[in-house]
């Protein structure tokens, strides 16, 4: 049985991945149990509490036991866990039952259910769903669910729940990325974290690039500790579970209550919608992230705040799109700053309010040629126009030239893909590091 949780927590306590991680302890002796996963969602949902994670995991229940048992430990749990009294705590839990597990496997369900939910899970990390939505999946698919409160949790379980089958049946289809999480006791929950600075920088020095986002070069500044009431002590993030665990060794910290591994969707960029070629401007919704091509319009300009605000322009139709690196993306606007009209850009966002939020930018050709007035070929001496289209003329020598020169200039910096430091990453945008391995045509500036 597969089992998907969302929607526990809120900004004053909680954490599903910790309600996840009690729930796989406790469920221990009633079978085997997956690692289980922690998916990211929509990154843009106005309602979420955080990063918009998700979890699932699955259980394969031992003999004498039996799944209803198990459903019912669930129930009491995230009843018991779950923070009722904010009004934005809304959780839900959907089951998908082994004899559903085998029909979907066997193909004997509803035709495409593997489809339906791939749909779905994907759905939920790009686009805006609604609560019904999951109903009718639910009703099509006879899934048990449970819910408390609005139940909109059970967008997210459902989701979550869909990438656990999903990963179960083709374990590659998907990128995905490794996350161990330590939790605090509970008597320190709210109490500043204890967390020896150095041994994180030196678990980072011995572990990155297979572990990232630990810590911020640029910024100087740790950023696998969160600075909320909830349980996480830390997590650390990376593409191998030898040298996250190796990380793990080496930081000093303190005692935790319990540890979990979990297999994400972090750190793989897949909340991007890409759009190949030029774009209508109508295709563009809020509250969706995209890959966007086309050419820097007007030059970058910092307004109140330091943010740094520049147009791209998507087709030959005038379709332009503003773009905004908003002030904690703090090095990577001297990056923006450095664009010129005309300069050939593919940018990488979230669209709020019909602006994009830059997360990363990949500059493809640079606008490097300026048209100065010419140098007279005798004195050297810069020449000055000699009316609307009538050329220059050097005023000393007489000279006469019909058009500007055209210089090459050092623009001071190169093509390639740029990112926003760590500090201000989203959970499931992808570190350029993790580039390196799979896309190695594309130049990378990581931002370290
Ligand atoms: P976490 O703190 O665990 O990192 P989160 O707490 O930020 O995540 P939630 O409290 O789970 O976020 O709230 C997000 C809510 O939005 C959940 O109820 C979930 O079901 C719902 N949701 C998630 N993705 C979508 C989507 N694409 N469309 C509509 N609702 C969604």
């Amino acid at each position: 049985m597969i089992i998907g949780i969302d929607d526990t927590d809120s900004r004053r306590g909680g954490c599903t991945t910790y309600l996840c991680a009690v729930l796989v302890d406790e469920l221990k002796k009633y079978g085997e149990i997956s690692t289980p996963r922690l998916v990211r969602l929509n990154p843009c949902i106005p309602f979420k509490t955080r990063g918009n994670g998700a979890v699932s995991f699955e259980i394969r229940i031992a003999n004498g036991k039996e799944e209803k048992e198990v459903k019912e430990v669930v129930k009491a749990r995230v009843s018991e866990l779950s923070e009722l009294s904010e009004e934005e705590t809304n959780p839900g839990v959907v089951f998908i039952d082994n004899d559903t597990l085998t029909a979907i496997s066997r193909g004997e369900k509803e035709n495409n259910s593997d489809e339906i939910l791939r749909n779905f899970y994907e759905n939920a990390v790009r686009e805006v769903l609604r609560l019904a939505d999951a109903y009718e999946l639910i009703s099509n698919l006879h899934l048990d669910y449970f819910g408390l409160k609005t139940k909109r949790g059970i967008i997210g379980a459902l989701a979550a729940a869909s990438f656990s089958l999903l990963q179960k049946n083709k374990p590659d289809y998907y990128d995905f990325t490794y996350e161990l999480m330590s939790y605090r006791r509970k008597e320190r929950w709210g109490m500043l974290r204890l967390i020896d600075e150095a041994s994180v920088w030196k678990a980072d020095a011995a572990t990155y690039p297979l572990t990232w986002d630990t810590v911020d070069w640029s910024e100087k500044k740790i950023v696998f500790a969160p600075h909320s009431p909830c349980p996480v002590l830390f997590g650390i993030r990376g593409d191998s579970v030898d040298a996250i665990y190796k990380a793990y060794e080496l930081i000093d910290a303190e005692p935790e209550e319990r540890k979990m591994l979990f297999i994400t969707n972090q750190g793989t960029d897949f909340h991007l919608i890409r759009f190949e070629g030029e774009v209508a401007k109508e295709k563009l919704q809020d509250y969706h992230s995209y890959i966007l091509a086309g050419e820097v319009e007007s030059n970058p300009r910092t307004i109140e705040g330091g943010h740094v605000l520049f147009s791209v322009s998507l087709s030959e139709e005038e379709t332009s799109v503003e773009c905004i690196a908003y002030e904690p993306t703090k090095g990577f606007r001297d990056v923006i700053r450095k664009l010129r009209a005309g300069d050939e850009i593919t940018v990488y966002g979230s669209l709020k309010k019909g602006t994009l939020n830059l997360e990363k930018i990949e500059v493809r050709k640079l606008n490097n040629v300026v048209e100065r007035n010419p140098r007279c070929d005798k004195c050297g001496r810069t020449m000055k126009s000699a009316g609307r289209f009538q050329g220059y003329r050097c005023k000393r020598c007489g000279t006469f030239k019909a058009e500007k020169d055209k210089v090459i200039v050092d623009r001071g910096i190169e093509t390639g893909l740029y990112e926003v430091p760590p500090v201000a990453r989203r959970h499931i945008a992808k570190p350029l590091i993790r580039m390196r391995m799979e896309e190695a045509d594309k130049e990378i500036h990581p931002s370290r």
